[in-house]
């Protein structure tokens, strides 16, 4: 959904939608959406720029980094952020001021909605995630999901292993 930034004056405008995203728009390759995401933003002028507030929320399928097993990760989230025109950025001179490097610029008067959304759902999945803080995780000989069951290393073995990965 693209947004003409000519639409957007001092009172603002609001838009919401739900929809299926791609899965490739999610950064770790693991993740899928579990459910259609729905967003509501609002986005008002302010001189040259442009003050977006919104909100989304969705499920995703995750990959726990200890157990390798999926789950749902439930994103129920807020944002603020300012669109700048690229056109209006003087990086040359490094003109632009602390504050500024977080904005987000647009070019052509165009302002992508879905983009901006999918930012926010990537900045909202933990880079390292676990399916709960009690996940044993595979065990490092056989690869059995301490979760489900015990194997039959016994914890010795699993010492020693240890014992070597540190070295
Ligand atoms: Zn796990
Ligand atoms: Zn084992």
């Amino acid at each position: 959904m693209i947004i003409d930034e000519s639409r957007i004056d001092k009172k603002g405008i609001r838009v919401s939608d739900t929809y299926t995203p791609d899965d490739r728009l999610l950064l770790d390759g693991e993740s899928f959406f579990r459910k259609e995401l729905s967003f509501s933003i609002s986005m008002l002028r302010d001189s040259d720029k442009i003050k977006v507030a919104g909100s989304f929320k969705t499920d995703i399928s995750v990959r726990c980094v200890k157990c390798l097993e999926h789950f749902d990760f439930n994103i129920n989230s807020k944002f603020d952020s300012i669109l700048f025109p690229l056109s209006l950025a003087d990086f040359s001179y490094a003109s632009l001021k602390e504050e500024e490097m977080e904005y987000i610029f647009y070019s052509n008067g165009k302002i992508d909605i879905e983009k901006l959304i999918i930012e926010q759902v990537n900045l909202n999945i933990p880079l390292r995630v676990v399916c709960s803080d009690n996940c044993k995780g595979l065990c490092s000989m056989c690869g059995t999901n301490m979760n489900y069951e015990k194997c039959k290393c016994n914890s010795s073995i699993d010492e020693i292993n240890v014992f070597n990965n540190l070295k």
